[in-house]
């Protein structure tokens, strides 16, 4: 596996590659890698010739620089996790390589962005659409691969390849879970030992959202439960609990005739704010 911190040489690399025909893939990630990050590497090798991982804690994205500042970083074992899961070439610019100058666009989704994490993180999608943009054109990836476990940054990134006319296919991958339900997330590892136990009650609440619907129990009713449940302890704090309609990505109050629904849950356990979703 190549490890490259240029975006020049990267292109270098990347047009040989290019040249001889060969379907690139690309996994942008923040580092701290879990089985998570690699189930999209492993989902890339199996479509692609050349798996590309880029690790970048963007700091655009992050409306709460104390979030920024202990994102956790492990960039030995996760170069390790890339080689064995057989990624190709490893980008990790610095901040200046991406950002020589502020990046001044404003990006906007129409109601994607305005609503859930956009309205709880203030500028977090514009700031992914500027480098996800940005890792694109250096990339020129003809696959990208996401996480569904950020089900409302896959809209975003689907609606800015479509802006940008960018002729990369977006592939939306399914949420890996640690063994108690938990989703994987690189900010697990910031939960104390209480916390992460803790922390069980958000799997607890999202794989039981089906099974109350066919209960008929009503979207009101459900949200009453999962409000009711959070408040048995001073560690959690809701930033939003919704059902939305998969397709539209609209909230809903009332069931209706939508084929696939979406429950999407934000809770912060102690300081780290933790994001499920469930679709059904
Ligand atoms: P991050 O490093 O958190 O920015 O995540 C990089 C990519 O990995 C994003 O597309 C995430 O949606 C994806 N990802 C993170 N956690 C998981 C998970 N538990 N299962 C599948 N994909 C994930």
């Amino acid at each position: 596996m190549q490890i490259i911190t240029k975006i020049a040489e990267l292109d270098y690399v990347l047009s040989k590659y290019r040249n001889q025909n060969k379907i690139i893939g690309f996994v942008p990630t923040m580092g701290a890698l879990h089985l998570g990050h690699i189930s999209l590497i492993n989902a890339s090798n199996k479509d692609c010739n050349i798996t590309i991982c880029s690790i970048f804690v963007n700091p655009t994205q992050f409306n709460d620089k104390k979030d920024l500042e202990r994102y956790p970083k492990t960039p030995e074992k996760d170069a390790k996790l890339l080689k064995d899961a057989g990624c190709s070439i490893l980008f990790m610019p610095e901040v200046d390589e991406m950002y020589p100058e502020t990046d001044t666009r404003i990006f906007d989704f129409g109601s994607i962005d305005k609503i859930l994490d956009g309205k709880f993180r203030p500028g977090h999608f514009n700031g992914v659409a500027q480098i996800v943009s940005k890792l694109f054109f250096a990339v020129k990836p003809n696959k990208a691969y996401f996480g569904s476990k950020d089900f409302q940054q896959v809209l975003v990134v689907k609606n800015l390849v479509k802006q940008l006319n960018l002729p990369i296919e977006i592939i939306a991958c399914p949420i890996l879970r640690e063994q108690d339900g938990l989703a994987m997330s690189s900010r697990n590892t910031l939960l104390s030992k209480d916390e992460r136990e803790a922390a069980k009650i958000i799997p607890e609440i999202m794989l039981t959202i089906a099974a109350h619907k066919s209960n008929n129990l009503s979207i009101k009713q459900i949200a009453d439960l999962v409000n009711k449940k959070v408040s048995t302890n001073s560690m959690y704090k809701l930033d939003y609990f919704v059902i939305a309609n998969a397709d539209s990505f609209e909230e809903i109050t009332e069931w209706e005739q939508a084929t696939n629904y979406v429950a999407l849950i934000a809770c912060f356990v102690g300081k780290v704010r933790l994001i499920d979703n469930v679709v059904f």
